[in-house]
């Protein structure tokens, strides 16, 4: 018997499907990351026809079978559509690569309602923020913490120094800080300057309600992109590929 149920999603990805039905990849509120079959999503008529974009925030309504690979869409209803975002060509990119981000991170029919509704604030924090990438960074950076490896940044891991005079060092491996007195403890490690350290333990404890008022006090660095997701990877132990990131 197939069961209907209904959940906000978020639209990760979709795809032509036959002739005239597409696969739709969401990030379901209450069942997780699901493959659905949207049919005759291509037909003039359809009721799916404009709902099925990336990033729409909806609530989806599915015939659902444990034993069926892909669950059948049967009913959508936009919430947000993020027009605004879609015409900044930044803040678009830094939307879609967080959809990149969970799409390759989150294990299928994973649920967790306080991390979806997060992901969804981020999205539309992001409509707000004059700075997408601190968004972009404050949800790797959450991210790390959610899938159980937070970095410790907040002091130094030997000494507990909150500061560095000259370069702290980031061991990626072990998520921890070592101010510059005691950086010959660290086995292996990215430099980063004693500002980088400092922006990056004010980010982690920023209220997330807050992060699209993010103060214009530090300096945007892409060193940040390349740093997070670098962590990210090493504790994923596999290699994201985000795309929109090239559209920079
Ligand atoms: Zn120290």
């Amino acid at each position: 018997m197939a069961e209907i149920l209904k959940s906000p999603c978020i639209i990760l990805r979709s795809m032509r499907w036959q002739e005239s039905s597409k696969i739709v990849t969401v990030y379901a509120r209450e069942w997780g990351k699901t493959g659905l079959i949207a049919k005759g999503a291509f037909r003039p008529k359809s009721p799916f026809a404009g709902k099925l974009e990336s990033l729409n925030l909806a609530e989806v309504i599915i015939s659902h079978k444990d034993t069926r690979q892909l669950q059948i869409l049967t009913d959508i209803r936009i919430l947000h559509s993020f027009n605004h975002l879609r015409l900044q060509a930044d803040a678009l990119a830094y939307g879609l690569a967080i959809l990149e981000v969970l799409d390759q991170t989150l294990e299928e029919h994973q649920a967790d309602t306080v991390f979806f509704d997060f992901s969804a604030f981020m999205l539309q924090s992001l409509e707000r923020t004059k700075r997408p990438e601190v968004v972009f960074w404050y949800f790797i950076l959450k991210l790390s913490s959610f899938l159980g490896f937070r970095p410790q940044l907040q002091s130094c891991h030997s000494c507990q120094a909150t500061s560095s005079t000259g370069k702290a060092t980031f061991n990626l491996a072990n998520g921890s800080v070592f101010c510059a007195a005691c950086s010959s403890n660290s086995v292996g490690g990215v430099q980063i300057s004693n500002t980088e350290w400092q922006f990056l333990k004010h980010l982690q404890t920023f209220p997330h309600k807050k992060i699209a008022q993010f103060p214009d006090s530090f300096e945007s660095s892409h060193h940040y992109t390349t740093l997070l997701l670098d962590y990210l990877n090493l504790h994923l132990e596999k290699q994201l590929n985000l795309r929109s990131l090239e559209l920079l």
